[in-house]
């Protein structure tokens, strides 16, 4: 009559797949109760393989606790670290500002012409400090969840022109013009830092890669959803490159020709999906690049 016993092959399948779940039912006392020599030393084999991959399993769980704890640290520090640096240049641009007055109602010619160049200088260097501390608080805050969003009744229009009026300087020093092409005023409820955040993004991108083109911002709307596109005739972004430039440090364009950081384009994204909306790009390598944002208009 046939055994009813499973043989040692099943036995030890069943005990692979035991332990490929995490569990083993294999014993020291049942390794001594078995009868082959050759069965004994596998089963205690197969007890060492269970016992080191716990081992090894505890040890992964504490190296990802251990590196979650040093990233929110390493976040926490970027949040207090970039908050810090936001007084002193707050204060910085204040006395610009201030030197700027008395250098325009006091200063003597000669002197005037050679300091006030010189203040627009540091100015253009402070703004730029500025603009690094605020790309770092953005990091932290997206990197930690933390992007908050407060809505006001606003024109989009016009925060569209604040943004522009902004970088007219930038943008001449580039050769570009700016121009914005509206059909009326678009009210809604806007988180207006933000929106102006973001078209300020993708203004700075379009002076940078646009080969003192014009550039044109155009806003539209319906009933729900509000629009608005940054048209440059600049380098364009090949095909293959425009999913990643969405992403975290991916940049395109040539490094010798173009500094930066990789980061513009994946907080722009981040604060206009914070914002319920969607960004999209339609662009051609030497011809140019169209950003778009589409932004729920009442929230
Ligand atoms: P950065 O400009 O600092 O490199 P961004 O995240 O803002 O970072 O942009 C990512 C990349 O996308 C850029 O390096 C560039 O290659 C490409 N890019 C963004 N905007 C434009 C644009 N208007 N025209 C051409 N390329 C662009």
């Amino acid at each position: 009559m046939p055994s009813t016993e499973p043989s040692l092959v099943e036995r030890l399948l069943t005990h692979i797949a035991e332990i490929g779940a995490g569990r083993c039912s294999i014993t020291d006392a049942g390794i001594e109760a078995e009868a082959d020599p050759n069965a004994q030393q596998i089963f205690a084999g197969l007890l060492m393989l269970h016992e080191d991959l716990q081992f090894a399993q505890q040890r992964q769980t504490m190296l990802l606790e251990d590196l979650r704890g040093a990233i929110r640290a390493r976040d926490e520090f970027l949040s207090i670290a970039g908050h810090e640096l936001r007084t002193p240049i707050t204060t910085l641009v204040l006395q610009i500002e201030g030197l700027e007055g008395v250098l325009r109602e006091k200063a003597p010619a000669e002197v005037f012409e050679n300091v006030s160049r010189r203040l627009t200088l540091t100015r253009r260097q402070v703004d730029r400090l500025a603009a690094l501390i605020a790309t770092l608080i953005d990091v932290s805050r997206i990197n930690s969840q933390r992007v908050e969003v407060s809505r006001e009744p606003a024109d989009l229009v016009e925060v569209l022109r604040s943004a522009i009026d902004r970088l007219c300087d930038q943008a001449s020093r580039a050769g570009s013009s700016l121009r914005l092409e509206a059909a009326g005023p678009i009210p809604g409820d806007l988180d207006v830092s933000r929106v102006e955040q973001v078209a300020t993004n993708l203004l700075t991108n379009a002076i940078r890669y646009g080969r003192g083109k014009p550039i044109i911002v155009r806003a539209s709307s319906d009933d729900e959803r509000a629009r608005f596109s940054v048209e440059d005739a600049g380098i364009g972004i090949a095909a293959a490159d425009q999913p990643r430039i969405f992403e975290q440090y991916e940049r395109a364009a040539p490094v010798t020709n173009y500094a930066g950081l990789g980061l513009g384009l994946w907080i722009t994204r981040h604060l206009v999906e914070a914002l319920g909306g969607t960004i999209s790009l339609r662009s051609e390598l030497g011809v140019g690049s169209v950003f778009t944002v589409e932004l729920p208009r009442f929230g």
